[in-house]
């Protein structure tokens, strides 16, 4: 759908002089502002002044169905007319919540039946942390309040959920809970001790895992949160066998395994939910959110298993209430938006095409990007990848971060029609689902040659590499 006229410069001044943006670099954004997205169609985005890029980071990982969704729409308004918004408190509840819940039992592994509902990932992280305090108190032991998280993960920008993040240069200049989380190593296959195996660095990460809740002492840990495949940190794939074997060191510690699936949720790798059908793993919570609605409206959903639930439901004390929740918790418009999400994607089987196209992708960005000068590694699985760009590819040893190697790659991409994420030495790859062969050998050459023409300014700027 085309756009009315928009005036670019409007509402780029607009945007600098009001906006705070995430993440924002206040560097250049005072003279550099931000490029203003106007709309969207299929796998494709476009600017204000009407330029075409196939968008390779599908809105933030979210987009999963892609963009202009005529059912989507129908669905939402449907809801409005309905009823925007009720209530979800106590014992109010509305059809789309009761269906969408129904239906993310029936998607998610067996014994996770309970959903609770907020607006994102970080509301869900949050909402998680604060059901396993609730249990271990419920069950008596209120000593077991430790998280464990993993150095470079992401799980969001709450109070809390920042904590749990372990990029710690997300945490400069904000106060954040001293010591309730404590990190373990990401899982770093393109990293790991020269000469080892992929099985000996699972063992030791497991080790490593073992020696934390040690020192911590088992008893007083009361869960360890994990994404299957860590996103934002570096689209690390773990070794073979390493969540399963995180989860058996957790069951015997009786800790609480946390399995954030925002990223990995809704077909990104093929599955509705990659724990358990892809790793072997049986969470006893599971995050979710983005891909729940493909980004359509703000929604997150923290599932939990039948136990926790059963320990949650006993009051605490005499008219003691579970009080935790949001004015937005089980939104209607937002729920009715995730049910036609979700069918959607059953009727297209968007998993299917996941599970088919998936590999095509990987290996198109491989074949084409792995033996040029600049690409230490790309790696990832189905439709979440990554390109890691090294000044040196025999050491490994990357740029000093004023190259902004990334940023570069993905500026060459964006004047070639195609939008990447860069963060710091990487450019990630998160698109839609329905991406197809076509679009994908696009994406694999504005690429390569965006690694070539970067290489050209390299050198004429006299930076160094091998
Ligand atoms: N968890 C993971 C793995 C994420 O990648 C993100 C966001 O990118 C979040 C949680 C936070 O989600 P939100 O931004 O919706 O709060």
């Amino acid at each position: 759908m085309q756009s009315p006229a928009l005036d670019t410069h409007d509402l780029w001044l607009k945007d600098k002089s009001h906006c705070v943006h995430p993440w924002t670099n206040f560097a250049e954004f005072p003279d550099k502002g931000s490029m203003v997205i106007s709309h969207g169609d299929g796998v494709h985005v476009f600017d204000t002044d009407g330029n075409r890029f196939i968008d390779g980071i599908g809105g933030l990982w979210c987009v999963n169905i892609g963009y202009g969704r005529k059912e989507m729409a129908e669905a939402i308004a449907r809801q409005v007319m309905r009823i925007p918004h009720y209530s979800f408190f106590g014992s109010l509840t509305n059809p789309p919540a009761a269906e969408l819940a129904a239906k993310l039992s029936e998607l998610a592994p067996d014994h996770l039946n309970h959903v609770f509902y907020g607006t994102g990932g970080s509301m869900a992280n949050d909402t998680a942390i604060r059901i396993a305090h609730f249990y271990f108190n419920q069950l008596g032991r209120p000593e077991k309040k430790l998280v464990i998280s993993r150095e470079g993960a992401y799980h969001g920008s709450t109070y809390l959920a920042a904590a749990l993040t372990g990029i710690r240069h997300d945490h400069v200049g904000f106060d954040l809970p001293e010591r309730l989380v404590h990190y373990v190593s990401a899982a770093n296959c393109y990293r790991m001790p020269p000469g080892a195996s992929e099985d000996d660095y699972r063992d030791h990460l497991v080790g490593e895992f073992e020696d934390k809740i040690a020192e911590l002492g088992g008893d007083n840990v009361a869960c360890f949160i994990a994404e299957p495949i860590m996103g934002s940190g570096g689209v690390l794939v773990a070794p073979r066998g390493y969540h399963k074997a995180m989860q058996d060191v957790c069951r015997r510690h009786r800790i609480l395994y946390v399995s954030d699936e925002v990223v990995t949720g809704f077909c990104r790798l093929g599955e509705f939910f990659a724990s358990e059908k892809l790793y072997d793993l049986k969470p006893d919570i599971i995050v979710s959110a983005k891909g729940i609605s493909s980004g359509y409206l703000p929604l997150g959903a923290t599932l939990i298993s039948d136990e926790i639930y059963e320990a949650l439901s006993v009051p605490q004390v005499e008219g003691g209430l579970f009080t935790h929740g949001f004015t937005y918790s089980g939104h209607p418009v937002c729920c009715a938006a995730a049910l036609e999400n979700i069918g959607i994607m059953e009727r297209e089987d968007l998993c299917g095409h996941v599970r088919e196209t998936g590999p095509y992708f990987e290996s198109a960005l491989r074949e084409n990007l792995r033996d040029l000068p600049l690409v230490g590694d790309v790696r990832g699985s189905h439709f979440m990848m990554c390109i890691e760009y090294v000044a040196d590819r025999e050491t490994k040893q990357i740029f000093a971060s004023g190259v902004r190697i990334g940023e570069r790659i993905a500026a060459h991409c964006q004047r070639r029609g195609l939008i990447v994420r860069p963060i710091g030495h990487l450019n990630v790859l998160s698109p839609s689902l329905i991406l197809d062969k076509p679009r994908i050998d696009e994406m694999a050459a504005i690429l390569r040659e965006s690694v070539f023409a970067t290489i050209e300014d390299l050198t004429n700027e006299g930076i160094a590499f091998a």
